[in-house]
């Protein structure tokens, strides 16, 4: 009869019997429980309508059984669907009971906290120390012009020391700011006169790419001028910075060097701070580590940017955060600090 057919035999009704307890063993949802009711019980095309309508077809002598059996088979089918509406609804209940349910003995689940990465860390730390000095901080365009990032530091067009600072070069003439002193530079423009006593945070980029540098990098600049800025001011300076930022009593030593931009120029170590000066692998068994470069304003800078030179003196160094962070957290190789592990940044925070 599945198929439409006419069932005309008690044997068929047995047979239409069993189909639906099969279909009715395989309900597990509402859609489903519905889809067998229409298909057994619907008004238009319920098979058991069907079958109590075929009874004319039955030979005379079937009818009387025929008849009993298809009613028991209505009834069943009734009863069937009733049961089985109640245990879905049983079923639905137990799920939103279990979905909604708190094992409060369950240890909590921690929220994933935020933290700053290493270079963010220390740069607050210097922007900080330098704050309660007086100073304030600077900053400008990582996207440079020649003039600010070069010439106005003393590096005349060909001068062979802007081949040290392999330079990123961009459209319309600009470039990449390869260090922070340009903003130096900008600082100075923008100020009438002096004391002038900032410290520059920020980005610059060069195209060297090994353990120990990446192309991009990040620098903060100091810069002090006013009347009467000696070498033993940036001494003294750099002497409060270090033993605030490291140890208490980290050494500072300087060492001659040239950069255009001062005069006279000085490297800056430090005492190891791993190993207190003593000697120790990081620092080659030294125990200095050198960590920036430093210097007087050169009169030449100074004049460029609108001060007398015979009035005022200033000082300036720069330093590189990414190798203080590197110091400070115990970090072999600068790469790290760029890849975005996020396990660097919980082990930072731990
Ligand atoms: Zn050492």
């Amino acid at each position: 009869m599945a198929g439409g057919g006419t069932p005309d035999s008690v044997g068929d009704l047995a047979r239409e019997r069993e189909r639906f307890e099969r279909e009715a063993a395989e309900v597990s949802s509402r859609d489903a429980w519905e889809a067998l009711r229409l298909r057994w019980v619907g008004r238009k095309q319920g098979v058991v309508r069907a079958l109590l309508a075929a009874i004319k077809e039955v030979p005379v002598e079937q009818k009387r059984e025929y008849g009993q059996v298809v009613n028991l088979l209505k009834r069943r089918v009734e009863s069937r669907l009733e049961e089985l509406e109640g245990e879905l609804e049983r079923a639905e209940r137990q799920a939103a009971i279990g979905a909604a349910a708190v094992d409060v003995t369950l240890p909590g689940r921690r929220p994933a906290l935020g933290s700053l990465h290493p270079v963010s860390i220390v740069t607050q730390e210097i922007v900080e120390i330098f704050s309660a000095m007086g100073y304030s901080v600077a900053e400008g365009p990582e996207v440079e012009e020649d003039y600010y990032n070069f010439q106005a530091l003393n590096f005349p067009p060909d001068h062979p020391a802007r081949d040290t600072q392999d330079t990123f070069f961009v459209e319309g003439g600009k470039l990449l700011r390869t260090h922070t002193s340009p903003v130096q530079v900008r600082t100075m423009l923008e100020r009438e006169e002096p004391p002038i006593r900032v410290i520059c945070p920020g980005r610059a980029y060069r195209f060297d790419n090994d353990l120990r540098h990446s192309p991009m990098f990040h620098q903060v600049e100091c810069l002090v001028v006013d009347k009467g800025i000696t070498l033993g001011h940036l001494k003294g300076t750099l002497e409060a910075f270090v033993r605030k930022l490291f140890r208490p009593e980290t050494g500072v030593r300087l060492r001659p060097s040239y950069f255009p931009f001062t005069e006279p120029s000085a490297e800056v170590d430090i005492t190891c701070p791993f190993c207190s000066g003593d000697g120790c692998r990081t620092c080659s068994d030294t125990g200095w580590m050198e960590i920036l470069g430093s210097g007087m304003v050169d009169p030449r800078v100074l004049a460029e940017c609108g001060f007398d030179p015979e009035i005022y003196s200033g000082f300036a160094f720069g330093l590189g955060l990414d190798r203080v962070a590197m110091i400070r957290f115990d970090i072999p190789n600068i790469r790290v600090l760029f890849e975005n592990d996020e396990r660097l940044l919980r082990q930072v925070r731990g």
